[in-house]
């Protein structure tokens, strides 16, 4: 059986077909190896791939660039690497259409050289697909004021586990009646179908931006400003604290010492009003204590602090000897939140990186796993911590502890029935994705 899945992928794709030679390693995640990598050029491929997959009776796992192989033992590994273009870019209707192995980063910037914008930006900011951030459904600390990733999908299309292409949506805003199910398949992590195209709202991209930096001694100071922002109704684009391990390389040249705390502002507009906003964020660090600030006027300077930004978060999320813990407790417990995590696992600063997102009102918290002499006792603290200020964990060492207690605030326990209903509908064999199972166990 192993022989005629290659071989009849060797027939369908030639070439392309790729058996997994050393060199295609790159795009692999995991342990488990797939009898194929696979990268399709269009829509028809996948539809032949799935149907081989069906007859055969073997498993699929799909990614944006690489393909994380757990489960897939002896199954086929789909890239969309190859499935890359900007199919339209309609500026009439500010509508996109792009295949899903579109990479996120040069998507933006071709639309910032057209005056378009889109604005969600992964965590893994230099390397994500298009695709992969519709199946993931990503937010981020931008999604306060412009909404996560769903917001900006109107549409796409998708190959079924039997085969079948299912195509939802179009450019209009008002596309939906009865069941939303463009923005049901947000988030699926392919567990539905494979993603082939995608129809993207796009907005005008805004006139100016401008940042701001406060370096603050302690992060009690830090919260304050941001409360004193929130206080006075200024809600910025993005309003991210980090600890120094993070600062660093984004204030090196900028500060002459590296902030222990630093708080990031970004302003977007027109000029008159970045300008005076800038100036308002810059007077309530100072009264607040920050000891140094710097507001960039320059695009070029801008433009690589956020740049900065987005390396940073790539190098976290592609070192695999850092885990995640994502603390939800809404804009007015961060401080509280802070402490009490500082109470668990010590002093922040230590930590290899504190990601506040301070708008979206959550603390991505990264930890060296070598580092935690009893990593369930802390879960479990850090679980509590966030329950008693009414809040919720995830992020990968969040969805491990589900593995091990049901969270309480999710109610797992009810819907991990009917998500799995609802999986085995559209994928009654359970070819798709195998490693994900989408209810953290
Ligand atoms: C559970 C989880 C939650 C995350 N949440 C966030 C978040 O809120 N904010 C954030 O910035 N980052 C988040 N990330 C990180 C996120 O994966 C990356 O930031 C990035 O967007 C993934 O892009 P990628 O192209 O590398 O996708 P991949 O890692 O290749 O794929 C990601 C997921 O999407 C599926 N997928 C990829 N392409 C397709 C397709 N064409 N059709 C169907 N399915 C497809 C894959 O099977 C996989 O499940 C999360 C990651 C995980 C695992």
């Amino acid at each position: 059986m192993k022989k005629q899945v290659v071989k009849e992928i060797q027939a369908l794709m030639g070439n392309q077909s790729i058996v997994i030679p050393e060199s295609m390693a790159g795009y692999l995640k995991g342990n488990e190896a797939p009898l194929a990598l696979v990268f399709p050029e269009n829509t028809s491929d996948v539809v032949k791939l799935i149907k081989i997959a069906d007859k055969c009776a073997v498993k699929v796992a799909v990614g944006g660039n690489t393909v994380v192989t757990k489960g897939l033992k002896d199954g086929i590994a789909i890239s969309m690497a190859r499935m890359s273009r900007i199919i339209e870019i309609d500026h009439e209707n500010l509508v996109a259409t792009v295949e899903p192995g579109v990479n996120h980063k040069e998507f933006q910037e071709k639309l910032a050289a057209e005056g378009l914008y889109f604005p969600p930006e992964p965590f893994k900011g230099l390397t994500s697909s298009i695709g992969g951030c519709f199946a993931n459904g990503i937010l981020d600390s931008r999604s306060f004021n412009y909404g996560p990733t769903r917001t900006y999908i109107l549409g796409f299309e998708m190959v079924l586990p039997n085969g079948e292409v299912l195509n939802v949506g179009s450019k209009t805003i008002k596309n939906v009646a009865g069941y939303d199910m463009i923005h049901f398949v947000v988030g699926s992590r392919g567990t539905l179908g494979i993603i082939t195209k995608v129809l993207i709202k796009l907005l005008p991209l805004p006139a100016a931006q401008k940042t701001v930096l406060g370096s603050f001694l302690n992060y009690t100071d830090a919260c304050k400003c941001i409360s004193t922002l929130f206080s006075r109704r200024i809600y910025t684009a993005r309003l991210n604290l980090l600890n120094s391990a993070m600062a660093h390389d984004i204030t090196s040249g900028i500060f002459t010492e590296t902030p222990k705390y630093l708080v990031m502002a970004d302003i977007e507009g027109f000029k008159p009003s970045t300008k005076h906003l800038s100036q308002e964020i810059a007077s309530i660090f100072k009264l607040g204590g920050a000891i140094d600030i710097m507001v960039a006027e320059d695009p070029d300077q801008n433009d690589a602090i956020w740049n900065n930004w987005l390396a940073l978060k790539e190098k976290l999320n592609s070192d695999s000897s850092f885990s995640t813990i994502d603390i939800m407790v809404g804009q007015s417990k961060l401080h509280e939140a802070l402490k009490g995590l500082e109470a668990i696992v010590g002093n922040l600063d230590l930590s290899p990186s504190l990601i506040v997102h301070a708008l979206n009102g959550n603390i991505l918290l990264v930890l060296s796993e070598s580092s935690l002499s009893d990593i369930d006792e802390t879960l479990l603290g850090i679980s509590k911590l966030s329950t008693s200020l009414g809040g919720s964990i995830s992020g990968s060492l969040g969805q491990r502890l589900r593995c091990q207690s049901s969270n309480e605030n999710e109610m797992w326990e009810d819907m991990a029935g009917i998500i799995t209903s609802i999986r085995n509908q559209f994928d009654p064999k359970g070819t798709l994705i195998p490693g994900e199972s989408l209810i953290g166990r």
